[in-house]
């Protein structure tokens, strides 16, 4: 009757704070290394290169609150990240533009299977198998910019069982917002839908099961993942 060979899967959206809506997740976007101190301690000049991002899968992202240890690895690390969605999209969207483009925030984790990640780098392959796992991307409600502001400063924090591991600033960022909205849209077709993952301060490390990890950002409350 639908004409698909199967039933199609489920759209992968997630809740809007203060709305009964959902948002729609189109395709994710990560940038690497974009505070100069975790760029330093992961082993890098934090000079502003350009840019260079990678892609996790929409069903990665995982509002549930639970992240269940992945297979394959003994080195799974927590990356906190401001996440920026997008209600418009476009090519070649000039940097003045680009925060007509944007549907909200949330609170996200970009979990990473280090010693996947570092053995793929080594070798120059890609990074899909230590960062584009199943639920490697929890996240927590969006929330809209009317009611948040345009986030440009702000604390950005991470605990595990409560003590603090990751600390910045959102104004910390080396490529802010726009200018990556502008720049990925030099590359891709960016769309309604589209999720992008800014980038992580310094502090990133291991978890194990049963660690309680909680994110803030200020402006965005808390969002917290039980490692099961
Ligand atoms: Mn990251």
């Amino acid at each position: 009757m639908t004409g698909y060979a199967f039933a199609p899967p489920p759209v992968v959206a997630l809740p809007v704070k203060g709305t009964p809506d959902l948002f729609p997740v189109r395709r994710v976007y990560c940038i690497g290394r974009n505070y100069a101190a975790h760029a330093i301690e992961m082993g890098h000049d934090p000079d502003r290169e350009p840019p260079f991002f990678f892609q996790k899968n929409p069903d990665n992202l995982d509002p549930s609150g639970q992240f269940p240890y992945p297979p394959h690895s003994n080195d799974v690390h927590f990356e906190a990240e401001l996440a920026v969605v997008l209600k418009a999209g476009g090519t070649n969207i000039p940097v003045k533009d680009a925060m007509g483009c944007v549907y909200g925030y949330a609170l996200a984790l970009d979990m990473t299977r280090r010693d996947l990640q570092g053995q793929a780098k080594k070798m120059g392959r890609p990074w899909e198998i230590g960062k584009a796992f199943e639920r490697s991307g929890p996240i927590g409600p969006i929330h809209r910019i009317e009611d948040t502001g345009i986030l440009e400063n702000g604390r950005l924090e991470l605990t595990v069982n409560g003590e603090i591991r990751q600390q910045g600033d959102l104004n910390q960022m080396i490529w802010k917002i726009p200018e990556i909205i502008s720049y990925l849209s030099e590359y891709f077709v960016l769309g309604a839908g589209d999720v992008i993952l800014t980038g992580t301060p310094a502090g990133v490390g291991a978890v194990e099961r049963g660690d309680r990890m909680e994110i803030s950002v200020e402006g965005l409350g808390r969002f917290s993942v039980v490692v099961t």
